[in-house]
């Protein structure tokens, strides 16, 4: 099913958000070592809004998949195993590039990126959304949607 919202581009709303947070003057720095990719080990899993996990939902069928593997281990079903890299890195969600891994120079203070987060939240109302989701159950629902 085609999600259309009238009067909403949700993927220009949510990219806007990401290309905002970029250039912010927050001193960070992902070293791909994807350590925060890896769930089980951390202990933390990203949560997503709706307008998130539909983008990242849009960068997973554009890499030519339909479904999400099944992840045992415990890693991100977005990372590729193989390479160490994330599939989905431009359009990888708000929690990936806020950095929560302590090599990246550890996470954002919430009131540093707190206006960014509440127009999330305010896309994830509009979108009829249920709030934020663990990255697995969010991704599976968006990827029942399209943008
Ligand atoms: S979406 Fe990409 S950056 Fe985020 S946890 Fe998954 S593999 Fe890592």
């Amino acid at each position: 099913m085609k999600r259309r919202v009238p009067g909403v581009d949700v993927a220009a709303a949510v990219r806007a958000i990401y290309a905002e947070l970029a250039v912010r003057p927050i001193e960070r720095g992902c070293m791909a070592r994807t350590e925060c990719c890896q769930f089980k080990r951390t202990g933390k899993t990203p949560y997503l809004t709706k307008g998130e996990a539909l983008v990242a939902a849009k960068a997973w069928r554009a890499a030519g998949r339909t479904r999400l593997p099944e992840s045992a281990d415990g890693m991100c079903p977005l990372l590729d195993g193989a390479t160490g890299r994330c599939r989905i890195y431009e359009g990888r969600p708000f929690g990936c590039r806020t950095h929560f891994c302590a090599a990246a120079g550890g996470p954002y203070a919430r009131r540093e990126v707190v206006d960014l987060i509440h127009r999330l939240e305010d896309l994830d109302r509009t979108l009829g959304g249920e709030g934020a989701l663990p990255l697995p159950a969010a991704l599976n629902r968006a990827l029942r949607e399209r943008l």
